[in-house]
Order: structure tokens, then C-alpha cells, then sequence
């Protein structure tokens, strides 16, 4: 991911209350319930936006039930599939401005990143699955005996879908694209705290042709419409991103029900290690993005920042006049590169682990305050003197808190760097290729990064080690958690 500093002129949307989206027609909850959704940068309400609970997940599943048994869109073809997907991609890229408009709006993020990195990457996520519609087949097997015997790869069926909001329109379009290509129909629950660019979009594939009850959308929140989208029995599979502690229950809801296929994308922990003979001034770079990209709200973020002692003090340097450097404030703003925290309760969070930090012995080099003012900010804040037992070096802060830790030899950075429950992501800095192989290969994480941090492509599967997750995102890899294998046995000569 890249982010750019200049951007075009583009007004903050002025947004009417929301509904949510059940069977193609848009409607209130059975409740009648509403719900505030908040613009992080001032605390001030955008609008108001349907609240589903039980009741509505059991209309929006008993939907996409009907759709996938009916069709046409799991009896379509699977070219079609593609063509409708290509046209969805389309309508998101001459929508892109007011989409990434939306996104910060409801989310915080400074347009110029959401124009730079989320609109390309949800783009591309949307094509590279249509360009598999057609191509995700079975095989033919050469068993014993005068029988013929061939896989099929079939949809899962009905699918619910729950994802965050650091990421509001690319967890959709990691979850919708790769569902929508297999034929499945689905139910998104989107994050209470972002709900707006979800139902964009929705609007987007309808006018791309993808036919009523396939995607259903119902806001809400975790406890209520979330949990019941888990435990549902009609639900064949159940996609999750979030955190850690909310995936084991959505794992448990799923195997006490009806024992739905997972798949979680949870949080990390990611050693981000630079060696004394990595280009420095690379370093910094990569892991001050790798750190602060997106307010620091990224499961993958660098926040084990290990540098080799040799080199530490230039590295503390360069990087602390690079956090000065950052400019905090409204997201809508030219040259912000960082925005709110997305809610008052994350600020909070953020700040407690601030205060541990401070209480357990790290230096605060930098930052460690809250800006005079409304919204959600939180000052770019780095610790030096760092220790592996501290809260803040063992936690998922998801904020803009740096933390850098010391260490002498490769061997000791790996044994560090593993021990810790989570295992999503990592990075190595060096020039020496012997070295990048060794620890790339030794780390327990699911995307190891050498000399660069926060790449991301379609095409390339994402997702965790240990207690970071549960299968893959993205890529050909992600095929598989949308379709089920069917083995047929044809006798011969009969
Ligand atoms: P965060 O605390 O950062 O908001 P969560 O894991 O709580 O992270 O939220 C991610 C998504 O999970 C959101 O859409 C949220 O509503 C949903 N969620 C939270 N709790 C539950 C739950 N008990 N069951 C199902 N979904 C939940």
C-alpha cells in the first residue's frame, strides 16, 4: 500500500439516514431500531443508519437461502459470474471519489489514503475474482475399477460475513468478491462504527446486475445481529475479521450450532526487524508506514519494531524527525497524514496502553498526548527502551504508538520475535540475502515483508499463524473457503 499527500478537492458528503438492504429492497429493521454513525474527526453525528438485530438476519438469511436455491446466480454461468463482477469493479472505479469520500468520512482516514490505497486495492480485489469465476474447476481422477470420477468445486451456499472497520470497504471486497465468484449468496454485517460505504457499494452491484437476495446487508452490532448471523442454522459458512478475542466466539457460536465453516482473520502482534546492514533510510521509511498507515489501526502493523543495536541510535534519530514530520487532523484536509482514531472507546484503549507503557519503564520519546479539541485524535507516539514483557510490547495497541525494542544477533531477534500468540505478519530489513532467507523462513507469521511493509495484491493469500487466524484471504487460496469439494463416481460400461 503507498499513500500519496496531495489529493483532489472533493466536499465532505452530506449523508440521509440509512436502511438496511434485505432481498433487493431496502428497509427498516423489524424493530424499527436506528442507530448513530459518527464522524471520528469531530464526534459529531453523520446519520442514522437501520439497526438489525435477530429478526433480521433470520429475513436477510431466509434471502440469500432463496436466491442460492432458486438462482440465477448460482445457476448462471460462471462467465456471467465474471462479466456482472467486472461491471461491479467498474462502477466502484467511477464511483471512487465519492466512495473514498465516504469511507473517511465514517472512518477517519485521511482521503488522500483512501484514494491512494483502499479504492486500488478494493478494485483490483473485485477484478482478480472475476477473472476466476470461470476457472476455479474440479479434476478428473484416475481411481481403480471402470469408473469415471471427476471433482466439482460447488458454492458453500449461504454465507455470513462480518468485518470491521479499519477497513471498511476492503474487508467487503475481500469477503464479497471471492463469495460472489464461486456462486455463493452472502449477508454482510458490517462494523457498527462504519457502516456506510458497505451499503454504497450494495447499491453499486445491484445496478451491476447481480439479482436481488444474493447480497444482503444488515448493520447492527456484534452481540445482537452479529451473533445470531453466527449461530444461525441456515448459514453454511461463516467469514470473520476482527478481533482475536470476538473470533473464538464466533468459532464456538459456529460449532455449537451447526458446526458452519470459519474462517477468521484476527489480530497480530508483527515483529517488524531491521539489521545493521539494511538501507536505514529504507527502514525508517517502511516501518514508519508499517506503524502509523492508517492510524495505526492495521492487524498487520509493525508494532515490534526491533532494530540491532549497532544501529539503533541512527535509526531513533531519522525516525523521530519523521514522526514530527506527520501531520495530524481533518482527513478531508490537504497534506494530513493522520486522521482521528475511529471512536471515542478506541482512543481510550489506545491511551490506556500509553499510560502502561509510561508506568512499566518505557521512554516516551514522542508523542503520548491527546490534542485540545473534538474528535478522536491521538499524537504519533513513540517508546524507545522497549522490553518483551511489557503490555505494550506483548498487546495489539491498533494505534499510532510506536514501540522499539533492542536486540544484538539474528538468532535471539527470531526466538523473540515468535514468542508471542499472534503470527500475522512480519518484516526484515538487511542487504544480505542469506540473512533475509533465514529469518523470513524461521518467523511463525503468515506474510513475512524483506526490505518493504504493507504489500498487498489480490493475488496473494493473507491471513495468520497461531492465534492470528484461521485460513486465507486473497489469492486462489481464498477460493477454497467458498466452495465445497464433490467427489463423483460414474460406473462405466453399465
Ligand atoms: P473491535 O473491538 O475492534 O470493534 P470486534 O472484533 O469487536 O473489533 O469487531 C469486528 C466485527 O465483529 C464488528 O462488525 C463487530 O460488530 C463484530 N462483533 C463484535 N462482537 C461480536 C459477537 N459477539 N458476535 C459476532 N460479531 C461480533
Amino acid at each position: 500500500m503507498t499513500a500519496v499527500s496531495s489529493q483532489p478537492k472533493i466536499a465532505k458528503p452530506k449523508v440521509v439516514d440509512q436502511l438496511m438492504l434485505i432481498d433487493g429492497k431496502w428497509c427498516h429493521s423489524v424493530s424499527g431500531k436506528m442507530f448513530d454513525t459518527v464522524n471520528p474527526a469531530t464526534g459529531q453525528v453523520i446519520c442514522r443508519v437501520a439497526e438489525g438485530d435477530k429478526e433480521d438476519i433470520n429475513l436477510a438469511v431466509a434471502a440469500a437461502r432463496r436466491a442460492f436455491e432458486t438462482g440465477p446466480w448460482s445457476t448462471m454461468s460462471a462467465a456471467e459470474r465474471g462479466r456482472i463482477l467486472y461491471r461491479l469493479a467498474d462502477l466502484i472505479e467511477k464511483n471512487m471519489l465519492e466512495l473514498a469520500a465516504l469511507e473517511s468520512l465514517d472512518n477517519g482516514k485521511p482521503l488522500a489514503d483512501a484514494l491512494a490505497a483502499d479504492l486500488p486495492l478494493v478494485i483490483k480485489c473485485y477484478r482478480y475474482y472475476a477473472g476466476w469465476a470461470d476457472k476455479n474447476h474440479g479434476k478428473t481422477i484416475p481411481v481403480e475399477g471402470d469408473f469415471f470420477c471427476y471433482t466439482r468445486h460447488e458454492p458453500v451456499g449461504v454465507v455470513g460475513q462480518i468485518i470491521p472497520w479499519n477497513f471498511p470497504l476492503l474487508m467487503q471486497a475481500w469477503k464479497w468478491a471471492p463469495a460472489l465468484a464461486t456462486g455463493c449468496t452472502m449477508v454482510l454485517k458490517p462494523a457498527e462504527q462504519t457502516p456506510l460505504s458497505a451499503l454504497a457499494v450494495a447499491k453499486l452491484a445491484h445496478e451491476a446486475g447481480i439479482p436481488h437476495g444474493v447480497i444482503n446487508v444488515v448493520p447492527g452490532f456484534g452481540p445482537t445481529a452479529g451473533a445470531a448471523l453466527t449461530s444461525h442454522m441456515d448459514v453454511d459458512k461463516i467469514a470473520f475479521t476482527g478481533e482475536t478475542t470476538t473470533g473464538q466466539l464466533i468459532m464456538e457460536g459456529a460449532a455449537r450450532s451447526n458446526l458452519k465453516r470459519v474462517t477468521l482473520e484476527l489480530g497480530g502482534k508483527s515483529p517488524n526487524i531491521v539489521f545493521s546492514d539494511a538501507d536505514i533510510d529504507d527502514a525508517v521509511e517502511g516501518s514508519w508506514f508499517g506503524l502509523f498507515f492508517n492510524q495505526g489501526q492495521c492487524c498487520c502493523a509493525g508494532s515490534r519494531l526491533y532494530v540491532e543495536d549497532k544501529v539503533h541510535d541512527q535509526f531513533v534519530e531519522k525516525m523521530l524527525a519523521k514522526v514530527k514530520a506527520q501531520k495530524m487532523g481533518d482527513p478531508f484536509d490537504q497534506g494530513v497524514t493522520q486522521g482521528p482514531q475511529v471512536s471515542a472507546g478506541q482512543r481510550d484503549r489506545i491511551m490506556g496502553f500509553i499510560d502502561s507503557g509510561k508506568a512499566e519503564g518505557a521512554h516516551l520519546l514522542s508523542g503520548g498526548g491527546r490534542p485540545q479539541g473534538p474528535g478522536y485524535f491521538i499524537e504519533p507516539t513513540v517508546f524507545t527502551g522497549v522490553e518483551d514483557h511489557m503490555r505494550i510490547a506483548k498487546y495489539e495497541i491498533f494505534g499510532p504508538v510506536m514501540n522499539i525494542l533492542k536486540f544484538k544477533d539474528a538468532d535471539e531477534v527470531i526466538r523473540r520475535g515468535n514468542n508471542n500468540f499472534f503470527g500475522l505478519a512480519a518484516a526484515v530489513w538487511t542487504r544480505d540475502i542469506n540473512k533475509a532467507l533465514k529469518v523470513s523462513n524461521q518467523l511463525r507469521a503468515g506474510t513475512v515483508w524483506v526490505n518493504c511493509y504493507d504489500v498487498f495484491d489480490a493475488a496473494a493469500p493473507f491471513g495468520g499463524f497461531k492465534m492470528s487466524g484461521l485460513g486465507r484471504e486473497l489469492g486462489e487460496y481464498a477460493l477454497q473457503n467458498y466452495t465445497e469439494v464433490k467427489t463423483v463416481y460414474m460406473a462405466l460400461g453399465k
